[in-house]
């Protein structure tokens, strides 16, 4: 397993390479395909095309040099979270292999070209490795009870005489620290003080928070753990010694797939799910 992870560092490190190389070999003027033989006569040359591009008025807070392998990474990182947002979205539909395939090939190429660091805070390591953690099929679920209030009256929506599918004339103020009481939103086309119509709303008061339990498909798919402690002990087996805040970094999104971790039996619930192997981490390079 060692020898196939280092295969395929060593694999994705080239393809870093060849990547960059080419970023450099696209982003470095060739004088003969940028600059026509008039101007180079008249002594011109890239670095006042940069001066002149670098004095063009830009909106506030706009990139003035471009970095291409910065938003490479920034899009590559995205896509990634959105193709485990998909996973658990169609988790119990057809889509279900489509979407886990392409969650692999996704956290391949962002762990391959820009690395997968494992977090260390408050004296743990922690598993952050978006693929890694898709694999984990358990979320929260929030029981609470609230009272529904309707917008208009304030009263219980399923008492008051306000119809849910009339709307009825209000005059629009800010409360709550702005939100409009005729959309509920805080920001919205509504202006105090003129009158619109609306239907009235439910809103939620009251709540009263009973119990957070793990489920394994929760209310809400996206409901999901942001990170797992990574047993010290599996550390020290993994790497030889405690890395003791050293970089670490994580292998497990190069790796083919190592199923996935249901929900624990609460009785023999570990901190290390299974899905912690070994060889999944190595020191940084
Ligand atoms: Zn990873
Ligand atoms: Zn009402
Ligand atoms: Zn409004
Ligand atoms: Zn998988």
């Amino acid at each position: 397993m060692e020898a196939q992870r280092d295969f395929l560092v060593r694999m994705w490190t080239q393809a870093r390479r060849r990547l960059q190389d080419g970023i450099r070999e696209r982003s470095r003027p060739s004088p003969l395909l940028t600059i026509s033989l008039s101007l180079r006569r008249g002594g011109w040359d890239h670095s006042q095309y940069t001066l002149m591009a670098n004095r063009l008025p830009l909106p506030p807070g706009a990139l003035r040099h471009v970095d291409p392998w910065h938003d490479l990474e920034t899009g590559a990182r995205n896509a990634l979270a959105s193709a485990v947002d998909a996973y658990n979205f169609l988790e119990d539909t057809d889509l279900r292999e489509l979407a886990h395939n392409h969650a692999h090939h996704v956290a391949a190429l962002v762990g391959g070209l820009f690395g997968c660091d494992i977090e260390y805070s408050d004296n743990t390591y922690w598993d952050v490795c978006p693929l890694s953690l898709m694999h984990y099929r358990w979320g929260m679920s929030a029981g609470f009870t609230s009272t529904r209030c309707c917008s208009l009256c304030g009263q219980d929506i399923d008492a008051c005489e306000h119809l849910l599918d009339t709307r009825y004339p209000v005059t629009v103020r800010r409360v709550d620290e702005g939100t409009c009481n005729a959309c509920g939103y805080h920001s919205c086309s509504h202006i105090g003080g003129e009158t619109v119509m609306v239907y009235p709303r439910p809103i939620l008061s009251e709540g009263q928070l009973h119990e957070v339990s793990l489920v394994s498909r929760p209310r809400d798919p996206l409901a999901r753990f942001a990170k797992f402690e990574i047993d010290p002990q599996m550390l020290i087996q993994g790497l030889g010694q405690h890395p003791a805040g050293r970089d670490l970094r994580c292998y497990r999104c190069l790796h083919p797939c190592g199923g996935f971790t249901t929900l624990p039996n609460r009785a023999k619930q570990s901190r290390n799910p299974p899905g912690q192997a070994l060889d999944t981490f190595s020191w940084t390079a």
